[in-house]
């Protein structure tokens, strides 16, 4: 299988309703914020209002962008270029699935039905498995939408209080559960919309930011998320030369684009252990 040939879309269902979830909502906060917020607090259509449609614009394309890397990125053990060897060398494993040797922190994934290089997770809401090649993509996708949704919630704020009726009990009840909220009709269904929105950029942020915290412990600590269950810390080469293996060389630079180059400097498939950077580690 090449990487032109990969399946890229999600391959179960529940992976594709994440993925049409994440996607809707996405697109849902991105009207909402253009035809509804911004024209409330900018009315006039001055600087401030072009500011934050450029910003919000910018946010969204690297949002999109870092989606469509995460997918379309091939991390498996039959990306172009790699050849696994026939005999097995200490450290691999036999994959009876694949039929194959796999290297080092390569796992198979049942659902993607293929051995994926520095296996972290398979990521359900882009239906596919995060590896040595895309981690960075993946980083930078939860990275974009949490500060997406703080900037959504920032904006949001005098709006949906007002709608809502000001702060008070109802209107935190009404914004953490809209739906039951209007199903017990203490709101209406506009008000319903704008809670159900401003909830989602709520809770958007605080997902994105709790797993973006999560993994970038990992990172440091040179870790899989498998590896952190395990507690294996046998590729930990001190934080700079496990940053530089995720993110890049630019790993500084990245955070502006996911289309800025960053070589990781690595196979997929050799990694130093722990102790070659000893020097590095203790600067
Ligand atoms: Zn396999
Ligand atoms: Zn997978």
């Amino acid at each position: 299988m090449s990487s032109s040939s990969k399946r890229f879309w999600p391959k179960k269902l529940s992976d594709w309703g994440a993925f049409i979830f994440v996607q809707s909502g996405i697109h849902l906060v991105g009207f909402y914020e253009l035809l509804v917020i911004l024209p409330y607090i900018d009315s006039d259509r001055s600087n401030t209002f072009w500011f934050h449609v450029c910003f919000g614009l910018c946010l969204y394309f690297n949002t999109i962008s870092s989606f469509i890397l995460v997918m379309r990125t091939d991390t498996t053990t039959s990306r172009d270029g790699v050849i696994m060897p026939s005999t097995l060398k200490p450290g691999w494993r036999f994959c009876s699935s694949c039929e194959a040797n796999s290297p080092p922190r390569a796992y198979h994934c049942w659902c993607c039905d293929i051995c994926i290089l520095r296996r972290d997770h398979h990521c359900v809401f882009t239906g596919n498995c995060v590896g040595f090649a895309n981690h960075r993509y993946f980083i930078l996708l939860i990275f974009y939408i949490m500060v997406g949704a703080l900037y959504c919630n920032y904006l949001n704020m005098d709006y949906t209080l007002e709608v809502l009726g000001g702060f008070g009990l109802k209107t935190v009840f009404t914004m953490f559960m809209p739906l039951f909220s209007w199903m017990l009709g203490l709101t209406q269904t506009f008000n319903f919309l704008v809670a159900f929105v401003s909830a989602l950029c709520l809770f958007g942020f605080l997902l994105a930011a709790g797993l973006l915290f999560y993994h970038l412990i990992n990172i440091y600590h040179g870790q899989t998320t498998y590896e952190r269950g395990q507690n294996i810390r046998e590729w930990d080469c001190g934080w700079k030369q496990n940053v530089r293996q995720v993110l890049g060389e630019r790993w500084y630079l990245i955070w502006i684009s996911p289309w800025i180059k960053s070589p990781q400097g690595g196979d997929g498939i050799n990694f130093p252990k722990r102790g070659i950077f000893e020097d590095v580690k203790d600067l």
